[in-house]
């Protein structure tokens, strides 16, 4: 996919922050709005995961889950049904989303090998044009020289409530305590790992999307855009 032609070379917005904080319906909405590439890193991992555990492996494996990272086929592309992400050729995002497999991405996210292994990957976005990116260490490891970065949050509760209204709304049965607990965990291993932990960078845009709707965020985010890219693209 061809993103808007910048001048000076691409432009990467990293969007990180902790799951439901908002991060990825945001680097979506950023990446349409100005016709841009968007990649959410999330779902590399989760392809490793799911990779891992269609071949039986164990996600816990540093060197399982390596192979599967370094031979994986992956794109995230605009559909009619909007942003995608194939594995292997077939729309696997739905697939992604399942429980086990968030799970599996918490944990082979925490073994070295495998982010090195994905890093050029995620690398290649935005040569050509601009993307919005959304993960947990795009503006601190990716991405460390982008000169606009942002890192959305929001109270846990809240979170963990947006994420009970994404599954209700694609009519997934789901357990609201184990799924609380779970969110909980993750946040908690992706805080503290060794290697990419989640933490904000020293230079990124702080957004609390607590109390705010998706039209208000978009909003603030777009006018920083602007303000440190403005002649460089078109924001309409
Ligand atoms: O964002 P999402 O919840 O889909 O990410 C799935 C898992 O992948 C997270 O729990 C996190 O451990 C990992 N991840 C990561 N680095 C990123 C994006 C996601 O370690 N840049």
């Amino acid at each position: 996919m061809s993103g808007k032609q910048a001048k000076g070379g691409g432009i990467v917005v990293p969007v990180d922050g902790p799951a439901g904080s908002g991060k990825s319906t945001l680097a979506k909405r950023i990446a349409d709005h100005l016709q841009w590439e968007y990649l959410e890193s999330g779902a590399i991992y989760r392809a490793v995961g799911l990779s891992v555990l269609e071949m039986g492996g164990n996600p816990e494996n540093p060197e399982e889950a390596a192979r599967q990272a370094r031979n994986l086929s992956f794109e995230c592309r605009k559909t009619p049904q909007g942003w995608r992400n194939f594995l292997n050729g077939r729309d696997a995002t739905d697939n992604l989303r399942e429980e086990r497999v968030s799970e599996a991405a918490s944990m082979v996210s925490t073994h070295p090998v495998v982010r090195e292994a994905l890093l050029d990957f995620q690398r290649s976005y935005g040569r050509d044009g601009g993307a919005g990116i959304d993960g947990r260490d795009i503006g601190t490891v990716v991405f460390p020289a982008a000169r606009l970065k942002f890192f959305l949050d929001a109270d846990v509760e809240v979170r963990i409530q947006r994420r009970f209204q994404e599954l209700r709304e694609k009519g997934v049965d789901f357990d609201p305590e184990k799924l609380g607990a779970s969110l909980r965990e993750r946040d908690h291993r992706d805080r503290h790992r060794a290697q990419a932990p989640l933490i904000q960078a020293k230079d990124a845009f702080r957004l609390d999307t607590s109390n705010l709707s998706v039209d208000d965020v978009l909003r603030i985010m777009l006018d920083r855009i602007a303000r440190e890219y403005g002649q460089l693209i078109d924001l309409r």
